[in-house]
């Protein structure tokens, strides 16, 4: 029987290593990875298209006022959004659709669909935060102070989330997304048809 789509929202201070995550996601498990739009600049290494599509303001305000975006963001400056059809498309066809997003985002995403899943990551403690955010090398040292201010305003929003994952060790980070996207699959608000088949046979 065909699985019932489902979001997957996975959201974390800057530095928790999410990102990461995402990327090391077991790609046998056939998630899909929405790709946000950013007016971000890029970063060395980063791909446009792979890590974001990256737009001028006005590209972003242009889809946004169309409502091509199912929720977006400010964040230290810039915009970010994700583009809905992708999300639309993958979910009809019963993926685990994977959105890395801001807190602000997130909770613009639950008010819409009640049915998704918000799963936070953090580091184990919040030294290794701005290590991270220093050790990276990717933001100059006023950016890291404002991502780590943001930070402390996003972790007061953890208990809005469904699932806490401290990221320690990457092996087992990615283990225990997989487990509780498996976990989801046998709610039984997702089953109802192995349900009702149950019942008629
Ligand atoms: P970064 O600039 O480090 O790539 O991302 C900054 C923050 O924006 C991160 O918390 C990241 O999860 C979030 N973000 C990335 N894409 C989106 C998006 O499409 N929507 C929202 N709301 N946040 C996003």
């Amino acid at each position: 029987m065909k699985r019932k789509g489902m979001l997957v929202i996975i959201s974390g201070p800057s530095g928790s290593g999410k990102g990461t995550v995402v990327k090391n996601l077991n790609p046998q498990k056939g998630y899909a990875l929405s790709i946000s739009l950013t007016t971000r600049k890029k970063r060395e290494g980063e791909i446009d298209g792979k890590d974001y599509f990256f737009c001028s303001k006005e590209e972003f305000i242009k889809k946004r006022d169309q409502n091509e975006l199912l929720e977006h963001a400010e964040f230290c400056g810039n915009l970010y959004g994700t583009p809905k059809s992708y999300v639309d498309s993958q979910i009809a066809n019963g993926k685990a659709v994977i959105l890395e997003i801001d807190v602000e985002g997130a909770l613009q995403v639950r008010e819409k669909f009640n049915d998704c899943v918000l799963i936070f990551l953090i580091p184990p403690n919040i030294q290794e935060l701005r290590n991270r955010l220093v050790g990276r090398n990717t933001e100059d040292s006023l950016t890291i102070e404002r991502r780590l201010t943001r930070a402390e305003q996003e972790v007061k929003f953890i208990y809005e989330y469904d699932y806490l994952v401290i990221n320690n060790e990457i092996e087992k980070t990615v283990e225990s997304i997989d487990a509780i996207i498996e976990a989801e699959y046998l709610k039984p608000h997702r089953n109802i048809d192995d349900i009702e088949n149950f019942n008629n046979n």
